[in-house]
């Protein structure tokens, strides 16, 4: 692509950065943003910064949050011995548009995964058997998406809490493998996390 100014052509290179957004797509974003009042960008650039720099992390979930302690966590009516365990916050805000769920929940930040060299020590794993080790924890719900990863993340965090005084259940599997939970419809995952099943179970099946 040849660009009649560097300006333009560094702003949809780094446009073009981001995931599906091709050169062509980039240009199309950057023209449209030229052709608005100029305060439009700003607040975009101003946004995206803001984010960058002021997020934070949950202290006792992991969950993207604006303040030491996330909103669900800091929320006195949800049931702190049910935990459910997910991978990012993309599967939070699937199970919270069900309304099926009431409990908390520990977000590991991906799952295990040796081809992308991601191993349990690069996940939010430690904390999680640590507030099971406490004993305040009733039941502990796995929902990662059903993928080899994703069961292998599930089992490698089981045989850490087996022995330990927890209910273990997994989300029923309506979904169809190899699907992420994120795409899930809304009635499906939350029937899916009423009707949960021992995790054990899931194992032999
Ligand atoms: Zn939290």
């Amino acid at each position: 692509m040849e660009f009649s100014s560097k300006l333009l052509e560094k702003a949809v290179n780094e446009m073009s950065q981001l995931p599906g957004v091709g050169k062509r797509t980039a240009l199309r974003l950057v023209l449209h943003l030229l052709r608005q009042p100029e305060s439009q960008t700003v607040q975009l650039a101003q946004a995206l910064l803001n984010m960058r720099t002021e997020i934070k992390f949950c202290k006792s979930c992991n969950n993207i949050s604006d303040n030491v302690l996330c909103e669900i966590c800091s929320n006195p009516r949800r049931q702190e011995d049910i935990i459910c365990v997910v991978e990012d916050i993309r599967d939070v805000m699937a199970i919270e548009n069900t309304s099926s769920f009431k409990g908390l929940y520990h977000v590991l930040g991906g799952k295990i995964s040796p081809m992308d060299g991601i191993g349990p020590h690069d996940l939010n794993i430690t904390p999680l058997v640590n507030k099971i080790k406490e004993g305040r924890v009733k039941e502990l719900i796995f929902a990662l998406s059903p993928t080899m990863e994703g069961d292998t993340t599930n089992f490698y965090i089981f045989k850490q809490i087996q022995d330990l005084d927890v209910v273990t259940s997994t989300i029923a599997r309506g979904i169809s493998v190899g699907d992420e939970l994120e795409y899930a419809d809304e009635v499906t995952l939350g029937r899916s996390i009423l009707n949960r099943i021992p995790f054990e179970g899931s194992l032999k099946s």
